[in-house]
């Protein structure tokens, strides 16, 4: 169920994979994105046992649009927002952002109660949104922010036009790559990640390729498939 996870600093941090679930193919097995096309029966049991693994009797999940909008919650909205990013101060709260190749980021306040998680693709990382998650929770008091990266589809996977791989490079120049057949490419981790240091956040990073790694969603190698998801979540006290 979980490709990475870590349960230490009062948290629960984790990045899920495909396996674990009740979806059939092509969403096989632990599709949570319920907007690809999957059974929303079989989604919604997928969820719960994500919920349960992770000790939450619900979570919060949003409707990613590819933008920069961060939504600050309380509590699992009763409509699901728009939005790429959520940000919570209350404990208890499990985040959720859902991904199949794009790069999910959770970020936590080491000595306030702030936690975040974020959907960052190619779209959001040239439209700056962990650079809005970042703002939103030090407007909220976050004085010391940490970050975890999840794995992605990889620069040498992420094919483009030579355009493109520019018109990303002029917003953030450590995304200009390579592919693996020598073409231009675009490293929007890699992008992430540089966009979180320039902001003085502590990052680490947990090693694949979405496209690579057959235990992971990915829209490039696939199609149509899942998603997988990143969590974060504040115990309780
Ligand atoms: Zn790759």
């Amino acid at each position: 169920m979980f490709h990475w996870r870590d349960d230490s600093e009062g948290l629960t941090r984790a990045f899920t994979s495909r396996s674990g679930g009740v979806s059939a193919a092509p969403y096989d097995s632990l599709n949570l994105g319920s907007r690809v096309g999957d059974d929303p029966a079989d989604v919604t049991e997928n969820r719960n046992r994500v919920a349960s693994a992770l000790g939450v009797p619900a979570v919060a999940f949003m409707n990613q649009c590819h933008g920069a909008d961060v939504a600050v919650i309380e509590a699992v909205p009763d409509c699901t927002p728009d939005a790429d990013a959520l940000v919570t101060l209350t404990p208890g709260l499990a985040l959720a952002a859902l991904v199949a190749d794009c790069t999910p980021v959770l970020l936590w306040d080491v000595a306030g109660p702030a936690v975040a998680a974020v959907h960052a693709g190619r779209p959001g990382m040239m439209k700056g949104v962990v650079g809005q998650v970042v703002s939103t929770m030090r407007d909220l008091g976050a004085q010391s922010i940490s970050a975890v990266v999840g794995p992605s589809v990889c620069s040498r996977c992420y094919e483009v036009p030579l355009e493109l791989r520019e018109e990303a490079a002029s917003v953030t120049p450590e995304s200009r790559a390579v592919s693996w057949t020598g073409t231009p490419a675009i490293d929007v981790a890699g992008g992430v990640v540089a966009q979180l240091h320039d902001l003085h956040v502590d990052i680490s990073w947990v090693a694949g390729c979405a496209r690579e790694d057959l235990r992971l969603f990915s829209h490039r190698r696939d199609g149509v498939t899942g998603r997988f998801g990143g969590f974060i979540v504040r115990k309780a006290p």
